[in-house]
């Protein structure tokens, strides 16, 4: 998974999931960060960065649909 550090917005989008509400196309290209390192990810939380809520929250209802899906197939 590839993420995108927005520096201006200091949150964290995931590349696959970002869409118009993110708002960090409005962010200069320079404020803007790709990676695929976990644990720089979690050393920018530490400094106030936040995930943000439109493109990890879906992951979360995929999740849940999986896991029921798996739940009730039987
Ligand atoms: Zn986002």
């Amino acid at each position: 998974m590839k993420y995108i550090v927005d520096h201006t917005k200091k949150n964290v989008h995931r590349t696959a999931f970002a869409k118009d509400e993110c708002g960090f196309r409005e962010t200069p290209m320079d404020e803007r960060e790709g990676t695929y390192d976990e644990s720089y990810l979690k050393n920018l939380e530490k400094q106030g960065y936040v995930k943000c809520e439109h493109c990890f929250k879906p992951s979360f209802q995929y999740l849940n649909s999986v896991l029921l899906g798996k739940l009730f197939k039987k």
